[in-house]
């Protein structure tokens, strides 16, 4: 059986079938790095790893890329910010930090290292490469001090994201990488240098620095040099991100792009998006801060079908904890059984728990392959492990090797995908709890007070979070706890 995907340029099911046999190409958009990565994104970033993860399980051969934004808008400002004369050392100095903290994250997270991960500032070369050929195609052009793509002359240009080409104004024109939603404009390819800049490379047209939208397109060329399987990101990346990476890069090399387009839908706070600038968000370190553990935090992140919106709260991240305390409760039993060759033991029907562990993986394995259907397969986890729980009590804790070498391998199998069990023996079940449920249920009952405008109920509850060691920093779509650091 194929993987099949929801691919947003059919807007349909496709069946996959990658260009080469048995190797999958994937790019996926990653951070700018500007700032601390939150949760949000490592949604988006978990996605990516599900998929990933599942096409190797299946046997697939992946090379997969992940970008750094290193050269942007943001990135410039707060640099300039901190040096008035700044040069690319600056910038560099300026990401280093926040490049350090994402792997570390990801590192936490359990996000498998992909095969390349190239930085914007080092793929400048075939960035001007591109540039030139979109110049000598006449899809560029020049207009004060910066080059633009000309979106009139890339027919196909709304495709993807089904925008609605009539309500262009021609000559309209962004020079920014941050766009309002729903504006059609030509779209800036190389920014013209700034007086107040020094962070600019020459192009044979102008100097300056290379648009957001190109150092995606230039870096997946520069990399894998014709179409690709996969590109992903969040939804929000469709347009025009995606889109001006589509015209650009079929424009400049006249052919196709991308065959399979995956998105990922967002992680929600009270029902709006975990953004930077809504301030709703929770980094990695706030929820670690409170004694919650990075597993928990994965497998919820990955437990929703990625096409569906998933609304983050402390409460879910509980049950999470709780989910995984069982899986690591019925791993650890089968690991710590002495497994004996016994008369009882050797009662077992080892071809009937073979074949039951060869339906679990089919199972686990279809349900991936069904556009990544993970909730499908984290039942069949749950099954497995029903199974194996009563297998055990059935056996009295009395099993063969081979039972145990069977059972165990099945856990390994399933845990490719969801890759807790490394931790198995950190958390036992009655860690955390209490910390956890006192924490939220405060910050629940403060924000009820709150609500009703008993604001000295809520004051109160307040110093009694701050007496623990929390402060609540609120914002307009939340509140959320974070660690007095000492
Ligand atoms: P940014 O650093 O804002 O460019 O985002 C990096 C990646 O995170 C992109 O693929 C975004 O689509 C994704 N992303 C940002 N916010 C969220 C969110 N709340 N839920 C899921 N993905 C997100
Ligand atoms: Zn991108």
């Amino acid at each position: 059986m194929s993987f099949y995907f929801y691919n947003t340029y059919t807007k349909k099911i496709d069946e996959f079938i990658p260009i080469c046999d048995n190797k999958v190409s994937i790019y996926s958009c990653g951070p700018t790095v500007y700032n601390l990565a939150h949760i949000g994104n490592f949604r988006s970033y978990i996605f990516s790893d599900v998929l990933r993860r599942s096409l190797k399980l299946a046997g697939y051969d992946v090379e997969h890329v992940m970008n750094i934004t290193d050269v942007d808008d943001k990135t410039i400002k707060n640099t300039c910010e901190k040096n008035p004369n700044p040069c690319l050392d600056d910038l560099r100095a300026y990401t280093k930090p926040f490049i350090d903290d994402f792997f570390a994250d990801m590192n936490i997270l359990g996000i498998d290292k992909v095969e390349h991960y190239p930085k914007a500032t080092e793929t400048i070369e075939p960035m001007k490469e591109m540039l030139n050929l979109l110049l000598d195609k006449e899809y560029a052009y020049y207009k004060d001090d910066s080059v633009y793509f000309s979106i009139n002359k890339f027919k196909n240009y709304g495709n993807l994201s089904g925008i609605d080409l009539s309500s262009v104004k021609t000559g309209l024109r962004y020079n920014t990488d941050e766009y309002d939603k729903d504006d059609i404009r030509d779209f800036v390819l190389w920014k013209g240098e700034k007086e107040s800049e020094k962070i600019a490379w020459e192009t044979s047209i102008c100097k300056g620095r290379p648009g957001w939208h190109l150092e995606c397109s230039a870096m997946i060329r520069n990399i894998f040099h014709g179409t690709i399987d996969i590109h992903t990101g969040g939804v929000d990346l469709i347009f025009p991100h995606h889109e001006n990476e589509i015209a650009q890069s079929e424009a400049a090399y006249g052919e196709k792009f991308v065959k399979y387009w995956i998105h990922c839908e967002h992680l929600l706070v009270d029902g709006k998006k975990m953004s930077k600038s809504l301030g709703n968000f929770y980094t990695l370190r706030d929820i670690l801060d409170m004694g919650f553990d990075a597993d928990a935090v994965r497998y919820l992140l990955l437990s929703v079908h990625y096409r569906q919106k998933l609304n983050f709260t402390l409460e879910g991240l509980k049950q999470t904890s709780q989910t995984i305390i069982r899986i690591y409760n019925s791993y650890n039993r089968l690991a710590d059984i002495n497994a004996s060759n016994s008369n009882e033991a050797k009662e077992e029907n080892i071809n009937e728990i073979m074949s039951k562990a060869d339906i679990f993986k089919k199972d686990f394995l279809d349900a991936l392959k069904d556009d990544l259907n993970v909730s499908k397969a984290l039942s069949v986890f749950h099954e497995a492990i029903r199974f194996t729980n009563q297998f055990l009590d059935e056996k009295k804790n009395i099993i063969s090797s081979k039972s145990k070498e069977i059972l165990t391998d099945l856990f390994h199998y399933m845990d490719k995908l969801t890759n807790i069990l490394k931790n198995s023996r950190k958390i036992t079940a009655n860690d955390k709890d209490d910390i956890d449920t006192e924490l939220m249920t405060l910050l629940d009952k403060r924000n009820e007070a709150r609500k009703s405008k008993n604001y000295a109920e809520a004051d109160k509850i307040r110093k009694t979070l701050e007496e623990k060691g929390y402060k609540i920093l609120d914002s307009p779509t939340g509140s959320k706890l974070q660690k007095i650091n000492l």
